[in-house]
């Protein structure tokens, strides 16, 4: 089964994203716990709580279905301790807010070096903010995701993922989320099917597959390794229509929530429906 759906929106409590993602035809959604350009959020109320379980419940979401991603403020890699502690508590917060909602993953951007440190540096004070989170914690995978490689983003390789996770005590905790956007803006290209095989089968020999937890679905304004992070809707890009025809019939994909991350919120129930029209047989 595939779940396809989109970064939905919680204004008015976190119990109407699945409200949303069920009004725009989604069997999948992304959500934030919190607002995600402040550090602090108020504890959920148990009146919250409830309500969230019962939409859930209501419109048919499992925990595989739903993918929480974290603040943008949040950088587990900075390179001055106070401020990476900042973000190590933003973070465990961010993991507990997941745990008490029933789900079961959170997404999250690896970090920055910010030009102050090595960017092996910076993975390394990433691999050791994420063993104390996974340390604090309990219940929820931390989804990596894989970056453009604006600015000092970390993440924009393979191999950074790969670095990270290598590093990680306990690895039954961790996973693994691919943008699309992402994936071709850092250089990976993905256009055609051969070029889609090739992409996918390098993530298998440096990740592994195994390691997969979710996807974003976007097009990419930019072109090939411009490094640049710009969404766009589904096949008004530079990418075009070729891989999510792929991805929608590629087993590896199956049982992972989709996520659509592009433009126009407005459109995301065609984007859906059109992604769904790609599957065979
Ligand atoms: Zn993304
Ligand atoms: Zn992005």
């Amino acid at each position: 089964m595939k779940y396809v759906g989109a970064h939905v929106s919680t204004s008015g409590g976190v119990f109407n994203a699945p409200i949303n993602a069920h009004k725009i035809g989604a069997t999948a959604f992304a959500l934030f716990t919190k607002n995600q350009r402040q550090w602090k959020a108020k504890p959920f109320d148990s009146e919250t709580i409830d309500k969230f379980h019962q939409n859930m419940e209501k419109f048919n979401f499992q925990p595989h279905q739903v993918l929480p991603h974290d603040s943008y403020l949040i950088n587990l890699g900075h390179p001055e301790k106070e401020k990476r502690e900042k973000s190590l508590n933003a973070f465990i917060d961010e993991v507990e807010r997941c745990r008490v909602l029933g789900l079961d993953r959170l997404n999250f951007h690896p970090g920055s070096h910010l030009r102050k440190i090595s960017e092996k540096e910076s993975l390394d004070l990433i691999v050791e903010s994420l063993n104390i989170v996974l340390d604090k914690t309990e219940g929820v995978s931390l989804v990596i995701e894989n970056t453009a490689g604006q600015g000092s983003n970390l993440g924009y390789k393979f191999e950074h993922l790969a670095y990270i996770i290598d590093g990680i005590e306990d690895r039954s905790r961790i996973g693994v989320c691919l943008d699309t956007c992402h994936l071709f803006s850092s250089g990976y290209d993905i256009r055609t099917e051969k070029e889609y095989r090739k992409t996918m089968e390098k993530f298998d020999e440096v990740v592994g597959f195994e390691y997969l937890m979710g996807m974003h679905l976007n097009d990419s304004k930019v072109k090939l390794g411009s490094r640049v992070d710009r969404h766009h809707s589904l096949g008004k890009g530079e990418i075009g229509l070729e891989p999510f025809k792929l991805i929608m019939n590629d087993d590896r994909m199956e049982n992972i929530p989709l996520i659509l991350e592009t433009i126009d919120p407005s459109i995301w129930d065609k984007e859906i429906e059109l992604l769904y029209s790609f599957v065979e047989g």
